[in-house]
């Protein structure tokens, strides 16, 4: 009989559910069936999962990962030191990542009796040519928009953007939860995980670690990449979770593992989808891949 790993609830063929070891919307493909139950996969990607990708949102854009359910990575909201909000779209061959100025910039000043100035400023010619068109019809009949347009500045400088990103405890169970996945699909006990799961089940949760290291990653995999890797160490069983090859958590899973010595990763390139082979890992901790 097995139960979800969240909520203990029997997994029946009715509320079993293929969650994604690493979150689709960053380019994860691999799922794991017999792990969670379907209202703990809808309540956690809706809480953690989405939490995870707000933090990750910025260098989501920029890598633009391909997806199988045919949702395209959306825009990223931020503040530029102009005071403007601005949009990023995510890259792709006809968008090289540059902020769209979300509404555009309308003043209008007097300068004496029937006199004014109006400044327009926008994210592109179109743009800044419709706005003119409108006030002509509506208000301004004198305004000659191609002479206006004709004399417009035009600057390719972009702002510096403010964007704010929060590393939350949401972010924490949501990465947690990944690495248990991977362990669930390799075929490790629910029971050897207590103390992961623990953390995942208690709300207010606050004495369970993640190690959160920046440049450097204990076991190392080039570009972009998304990658697990969890083995035995001594009694514990520990995961190095890293998102974007940049981001990177040390997670226990089992603080009294027992079981056999367990090995595992999976790595995927979140641009073409690809599961990446990591070949001889453990050679890293000077264990031979044939020993085993
Ligand atoms: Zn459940």
């Amino acid at each position: 009989m097995k139960c979800c790993w969240l909520c203990d609830v029997v997994i029946t063929p009715e509320n079993n559910s293929k969650e994604h070891i690493i979150p689709q919307a960053i380019g994860g493909r691999k799922t794991v069936s017999g792990f969670i139950c379907k209202r703990c996969n809808n309540k956690t990607g809706a809480k953690w999962d989405s939490s995870l990708l707000k933090f990750l949102e910025f260098i989501t854009v920029f890598v633009n990962p391909s997806r199988t359910d045919g949702k395209r990575t959306p825009a990223v909201n931020a503040t530029g030191d102009d005071g403007l909000e601005y949009l990023v779209h995510p890259r792709s061959i006809e968008n090289p990542l540059v902020p769209v100025m979300k509404h555009p910039h309308v003043v209008e000043k007097s300068i004496g009796e029937d006199r004014g100035i109006i400044e327009v400023t926008s994210g592109s010619e179109a743009e800044t040519r419709a706005i003119l068109e409108k006030m002509k019809k509506r208000k301004y009949p004198d305004i000659d928009v191609d002479e206006e347009m004709a004399n417009a500045t035009r600057t390719k400088s972009y702002p510096r953007l403010t964007h704010n990103i929060e590393f939350n405890r949401n972010c924490r169970k949501s990465i947690v939860k990944t690495a248990l996945a991977l362990a669930c699909s390799n075929g490790v006990r629910r029971e050897d995980c207590q103390y992961a799961i623990d953390y995942l089940q208690r709300p207010n949760s606050a004495d369970y670690e993640i190690v959160f290291f920046g440049g450097k990653q204990i076991i190392p995999t080039p570009k972009d990449w998304h990658s697990i890797f969890t083995m035995q160490v001594e009694n514990r069983l520990v995961s190095q979770v890293s998102y974007y090859n940049g981001f990177h958590f040390l997670i226990i899973l089992s603080q009294d593992y027992v079981g056999e010595f367990v090995a595992m990763s999976y790595a995927v390139d979140p641009v073409s989808g690809m599961e990446i082979d990591r070949g001889n890992w453990l050679e890293v901790f000077g264990i031979d891949d044939d020993d085993l």
